[in-house]
């Protein structure tokens, strides 16, 4: 039940798995997301405008390279939390 319940509040963690059903329809899929810290997101959230934005990270890439970034300043509402992650 609490489960359930934290489930309904929805909340995104850093390094979440997410589903991005965003505007970017050939991007669709899961990924890690990270709060977007780049100024204008971060003079946005200061300035108390807007939803948090974030950063989707491709959890599938090359074993030792870098987690690539698919896309940045992504809003809360084109991204949900994946199950795959419970
Ligand atoms: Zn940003």
């Amino acid at each position: 039940m609490s489960d359930t319940l934290l489930r309904s509040l929805d909340l995104i963690e850093p390094g979440d798995l997410v589903h991005y059903h965003g505007s970017i329809t050939d991007r669709h899929g899961l990924y890690l997301a990270v709060p977007c810290t780049c100024r204008w997101c971060l003079a946005a959230d200061h300035a108390g405008v807007g939803s948090p934005r974030y950063v989707l990270l491709d959890p599938y890439g090359e074993e030792d390279a870098e987690l690539k970034v698919v896309a940045f300043h992504v809003r809360r509402r084109s991204i949900k939390r994946s199950d795959a992650s419970a």
